[in-house]
């Protein structure tokens, strides 16, 4: 056996094993009570992958791995530093986006360099155009393209300065640019060259704008998940281009990690992938204003006669959303928790997959304050039992809890199934004030005969009424 033979049995018993390493990871993060060990063995899987990559690198020199390292670091470090919990699922969109343009560059270049040794007739032969190489290319080009502007869009979405934007033929738009594609692509595979790449990539950025330009705010969780999909699978091309199996083993993973993510949440909002795939939105009306559905019927109160509804009573349910995850108020929260089962009563969390800015939002926070697992209850478990609860808190949440979505058709979040807290004998309201939530709708909820709202930040207004409590 030769020595390049023996190296590339290595690396390949050691990309196996970081392969191993990731699935078993993947599937303890599927548990809170495994996830850290989970984390870790990830991180060792990457880490392996990552080592045995250098060592077995054969085109860039090490200085420019090292010039790759210290620029990524630095911004990686100064971005982790400088953004806030709240902004992680804008974070999350950049960095699929960056995933997305990634895989573009890389296959790029490598395209580059097979044409280059093609009419150099340099020796050493690392790409080859053959029928692998071009399809996995122009996926690359394809996928990364759409990965990472819709990524970019996403994010200027979730930071509210990209607003939904729907034309008339979009859908004829897309199937043509899509069409385009195919074209391009067949003519990259018969006639290996730049133009028709970089052409697929061009056309492949206006494709990934228009498909999530126009998601309505209700859809864009399951955008996420997707572009996140979009992510792994470009990688996972791009793993074919320079035939690196342990790129295409973890692109596969992310790509179907994020397709079941995305399952998983249009069976949240009640919507098809399909739909969502293709950029499909429902009809909605701009609905009735804030002063219809507020005027005049809106009852605030203070801590204190919060106090006194909270006392003695015997099942309360907790609904935390985005405003909690802003004011940071989940120890506030647990403290809160803690005092009302001290006076026996029965405390209660109440999750809904999309609260928050991304999947699994709630659920870190909560179990950052080290809230038992236990107590948090998934939307189908508890929404059967809300008639039975004495009082409801919502805590910073909006969307989730707007009722709307189930008597108003035309509404644009028309279907999503909402935690029915207005059929609790009480409803108490924690948040700064009447504004919409991230669907920019009015809640009928705030204005229901039940249903107090406090008008405050969640983490003063939670540690203010549980002073009151304990004065009272
Ligand atoms: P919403 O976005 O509907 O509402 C959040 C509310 O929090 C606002 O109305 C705001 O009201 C209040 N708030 C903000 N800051 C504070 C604060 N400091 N203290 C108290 N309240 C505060 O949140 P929900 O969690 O109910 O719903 C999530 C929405 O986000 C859904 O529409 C979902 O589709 C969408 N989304 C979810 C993603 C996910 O993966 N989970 C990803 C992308 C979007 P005020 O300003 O009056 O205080």
């Amino acid at each position: 056996m030769t020595l390049p033979e023996i190296r590339e049995i290595v690396v390949n018993i050691a990309y196996l094993v970081a392969a191993v390493l990731f699935i078993f990871g993947l599937k303890g993060l599927s548990h809170p009570r495994t996830a850290v060990r989970a984390n870790l063995m990830g991180a060792a899987g990457m880490f392996i992958a990552v080592v045995v990559t250098l060592l077995d690198q054969h085109i860039i020199g090490y200085l420019w791995i090292a010039v790759g390292i210290v620029i990524g670091s630095a911004i990686g470090a100064w971005l982790a530093t400088s953004t806030p919990m709240t902004n992680m699922p804008q974070m999350v969109a950049l960095l699929n986006g960056f995933g997305g343009g990634a895989s573009i560059f890389v296959a790029g270049a490598a395209l580059i360099e097979a044409l280059t040794i093609v009419t150099d007739g340099t020796p050493d032969v690392v790409y080859d155009t053959n029928l692998q190489f071009t399809i996995a290319t122009a996926l690359s080009g394809l996928i990364g393209g759409v990965t990472l502007t819709g990524s970019l869009v996403a994010y200027g979405k979730l930071e509210g300065f990209v607003k939904d934007l729907r034309m008339g033929a979009q859908q004829a738009i897309m199937a043509i640019l899509f069409l385009a594609t195919i074209g391009l692509s067949v003519w990259l595979v018969i006639d290996p060259n730049q133009i028709a790449y970089w052409a697929i990539v061009g056309i492949a950025c206006v494709l990934g704008v228009l498909l999530v330009i126009a998601i309505g705010g209700a859809d864009m969780p399951v955008v996420i998940a997707l572009l996140n999909s979009y992510s792994g699978l470009a990688a996972a091309a791009t793993g074919f281009v320079i035939t690196n199996n342990v790129l295409i083993i973890t692109g596969s993973l992310v790509g179907a990690s994020g397709i079941i993510l995305s399952t998983i949440m249009c069976k949240a909002m009640n919507r098809s992938l399909t739909n969502v795939l293709f950029g499909v939105w429902v009809a909605t009306d701009s609905g009735p204003s804030a002063d219809e559905v507020y005027g005049g019927k809106v009852k605030s109160a203070s801590a204190e006669e919060l106090a006194m509804l909270l006392d003695g009573v015997g099942r309360v349910v907790v609904v935390p959303g985005f405003g909690m995850a802003v004011a940071q108020a989940q120890h506030a929260v647990r403290d809160l928790a803690n005092l009302l089962e001290s006076r026996g009563t029965e405390v209660e969390f109440a999750i809904h997959p999309v609260a928050g800015r991304m999947p699994g939002h709630m659920n870190v926070l909560l179990a950052e304050a080290d809230i038992p697992y236990e107590k948090l209850k998934e939307m189908d478990e508890i929404n059967p039992t809300f008639d039975q609860v004495d009082v409801v808190i919502v805590i910073g949440a909006n969307d989730v809890v707007n009722p709307e979505a189930r008597t108003n058709p035309q509404s644009p979040i028309a279907g999503m199934p909402i935690l029915d807290v207005d059929k609790a004998r009480s409803v108490i309201v924690v948040k700064r004030s009447l504004s919409p939530g991230f669907a920019g709708i009015p809640n009928p909820l705030f204005a229901a005969e039940n249903t107090q709202m406090f008008f405050a930040d969640a983490k003063k207004g939670i540690v203010e009424l549980a002073s009151a409590i304990k004065e009272g």
